[in-house]
């Protein structure tokens, strides 16, 4: 068993990863990992550079509650393991996720990849040149309705994600409701990052609404406690 596991998958897209918590299979892209610390913690994997045995979870912040019940860490590790709590790694995997996200908008702006704002989009879509297509989730919902529309009628894959506030980073600082890539390659590291930031958000939030004893403002304590640490 050992030695199917430990193929040599790289970052190659067709590997599969099981989920500790829910025990779904998963594409590695899109699964997350821990490693156990030499102190027994574990620590989340925010940007794949960590080594030694994994721990994969799906994006889903259910499945961090079913791997802390179940003691999944201590399973999966054969010994004593910390699995700390699950709305802070999952908080964790979030931010290091929207840190991917805009550095991969970074680096398309660098390189002329970056159409910004409605006009531009709306061509871009329209000669077949938007790989992917973001909106704000604070865009007017007509403008939102409108390019969702375009997009889908073109078959262009789109997310909606992040504030206008956040997006005008790649418009010179001025807001900025709508942007498309235009690199195949960079949409499709967007693709699957943005997948993975929406469904830990959803997961998130989903958990805080089917636990109003936790409001979100405690949620959101918990989580600055291990920024600082
Ligand atoms: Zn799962």
């Amino acid at each position: 068993m050992a030695a199917t596991s430990r193929k040599k998958s790289g970052r190659r897209g067709g590997s599969y990863r099981t989920c500790a918590g829910c025990r779904q299979r998963n594409l590695r892209r899109v699964s997350l990992r821990l490693v156990r610390d030499s102190a027994g913690k574990c620590q989340p994997d925010l940007f794949g550079k960590l080594t030694g045995r994994g721990m994969h979870l799906c994006p889903d912040l259910a499945c961090f509650h079913k791997a802390a019940e179940q003691q999944a860490a201590k399973r999966v590790f054969r010994q004593a393991s910390e699995f700390g709590q699950p709305q802070v790694l999952a908080d964790a995997f979030l931010s290091a996720s929207i840190k991917q996200i805009e550095s991969i908008f970074s680096i398309a702006l660098r390189s002329g990849w970056l159409s910004a704002g409605r006009t531009v989009v709306k061509q871009e879509i329209k000669r077949g040149r938007a790989a992917f297509v973001v909106i704000s989730q604070d865009a007017s919902a007509s403008l939102s309705k409108e390019i969702k529309g375009l997009a889908d009628k073109n078959k262009v894959t789109w997310v909606e994600i992040l504030s206008t506030k956040v997006l005008s980073k790649f418009h010179k600082g001025k807001p900025l409701a709508v942007l498309a890539i235009r690199h195949r390659g960079l949409a499709r590291r967007l693709t699957d990052e943005t997948s993975i930031a929406i469904k830990l958000t959803e997961s998130i939030k989903k958990y805080i609404n089917n636990n109003p004893q936790l409001t979100a403002k405690s949620v959101r304590g918990k989580m600055r406690d291990q920024r600082a640490g």
